[in-house]
């Protein structure tokens, strides 16, 4: 028995484990694997330092001497690029003007310990096969796969942090795919990747594609590693007839930049692939559940949203579970709050990256324009929770609208088929 169950030891729910430790809930963090384990999504965004801080767990991300992100650069196909330094002093919550790449099977079993030492129960290794519904719907505990027996375990909360497994959005028939994105990424590590040299040579490198919504990460993962991956639509990948190599190496060498980089570079893990992976499930709560980090949502990858979004949704869970256990009501109307605070945030996430697959040239004018180079900061830093919609979207609507009204802008033949309403 416990008061809070949570399925999944990522992010979300480790983080999630800590706040509720913290505010004297106990929990238990039911994870399927064991401890490291490899996984997608090494590059954060500023505003993860703040949860950090508030967890004191800041000082375990310095100790374990993870690559400083202090920025990001953009490669256009055509040779030309662009480069940001994050100033992320004074934000709230963030006295340091960096963040991280990590090695996520690293950070994850970090985080993972962190939720232990501030009081998680945490089992690893144990797969959660089922939440428990009543008749009326309302949570009542999980059942857990151990060795070859299902063992019943009540809670009086139960969150589903399984990220993309989707665990409870699948039993409750909860996901809707994305109705515009279907990208597919093809990644693996490599070493002897010329980074360049000084601080932009730990960015984040972004260097786009000749195809549609296609692009590459390049991210530090220590001194002689370097995560890259190819993201593009889907169809292009399933239409194309190569080996994963075949196609990874083709489309990494479409961007000059990036094929000068690689010239040297020599891989050092097998490739992996993701698909399907843009969604949302149509509710975040229920009677006696909460769905928090990639098991609520996942937006496209392109600004390095997932790690922050899955810490921020776990605070603001935590928060109304603590409500929830003052009230002693866990009904769906006490945690609904967390899903509109969580959906208006992730929200402006997404209006953004569909405003840049739009058009591209438009970040680019948007980055450099005095009059919005803050709020395009202050967004890429992931700091898009408790406001209103940034205004710069706005504005970005109203240029596109302009581009598509006007048969002889000079951007029109880049405009992206995508709709943008
Ligand atoms: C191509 C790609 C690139 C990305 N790049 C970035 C990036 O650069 N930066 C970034 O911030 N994010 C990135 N992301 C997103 C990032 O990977 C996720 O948003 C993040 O991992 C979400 O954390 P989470 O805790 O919600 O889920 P996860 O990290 O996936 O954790 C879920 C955990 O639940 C466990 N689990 C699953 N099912 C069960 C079960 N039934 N029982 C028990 N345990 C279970 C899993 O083993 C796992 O450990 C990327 C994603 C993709 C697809």
């Amino acid at each position: 028995m416990a008061d809070v169950i949570i399925i999944g030891g990522g992010p979300a729910g480790a983080a999630l484990g800590c706040y509720l430790s913290r505010a004297g809930i106990d929990n238990i963090i039911f994870e399927g694997a064991n401890f490291p384990r490899a996984h997608v999504g090494e590059s954060l965004v500023t505003s993860t330092v703040a949860i950090f801080k508030e967890l004191g767990f800041l000082q375990t991300m310095e100790e374990a001497g993870f690559v400083r992100k202090f920025g990001a650069a953009w490669h256009a196909p055509g040779g030309r690029s662009l480069s940001l330094r994050f100033n992320a002093v004074p934000e709230e919550g963030i006295d340091q003007d960096y963040t991280y790449h990590v090695d996520r099977a690293q950070f994850d079993l970090l985080l993972l310990k962190h939720a232990e030492k501030l009081g998680s129960r945490v089992y690893q290794g144990t797969h959660v096969r089922r939440v428990l519904l009543d008749e009326a719907g309302q949570a009542r505990g999980v059942c857990v796969q151990v060795g070859n027996s299902e063992v019943e375990v009540p809670a009086r909360v139960v969150v589903d942090a399984s990220g993309r497994n989707t665990l409870l959005g699948r039993q409750l028939r909860l996901k809707q795919k994305d109705p515009i994105f279907n990208q597919y990424a093809v990644h693996a590590w490599f070493k002897n990747l010329d980074r360049g040299e000084g601080e932009e040579a730990d960015y984040i490198h972004i260097y786009f594609l000749p195809v549609e919504r296609g692009w590459v990460w390049q991210i530090p993962i220590n001194d002689e590693i370097t995560s890259i991956g190819v993201v593009a639509e889907k169809d292009i990948f399933k239409g194309s007839r190569e080996d994963i190599e075949g196609y990874f190496l083709r489309h990494a060498h479409m961007n000059p930049d990036l094929a000068h980089a690689m010239r040297h570079a020599v891989r050092v893990t097998e490739f992996n692939a993701e698909g399907d992976y843009s969604y949302s499930m149509r509710r975040f709560v229920g009677d006696g559940y909460l769905l928090v980090g990639d098991a609520a949502r996942f937006v496209d990858p392109i600004f390095s949203s997932g790690v922050s979004v899955a810490l921020f949704s776990a605070k603001f869970a935590a928060e109304r579970i603590a409500h929830a256990f003052a009230l002693g009501d866990f009904g769906e109307h006490v945690f609904l709050p967390y899903e509109e605070k969580l959906r208006a945030g992730v929200e402006i996430w997404y209006e953004f990256i569909r405003l840049y697959y739009k058009l591209l040239p438009l970040f680019t004018h948007f980055v450099q324009s005095p009059q919005y180079r803050r709020e395009i900061e202050r967004l890429l830093q992931g700091l898009v929770f408790d406001r209103k919609e940034a205004q710069v979207l706005q504005a970005m609507r109203e240029y596109i609208a302009k581009v598509e009204a006007s048969e002889n802008h000079l951007l029109r033949g880049q405009l992206s088929p995508i709709p943008i309403d």
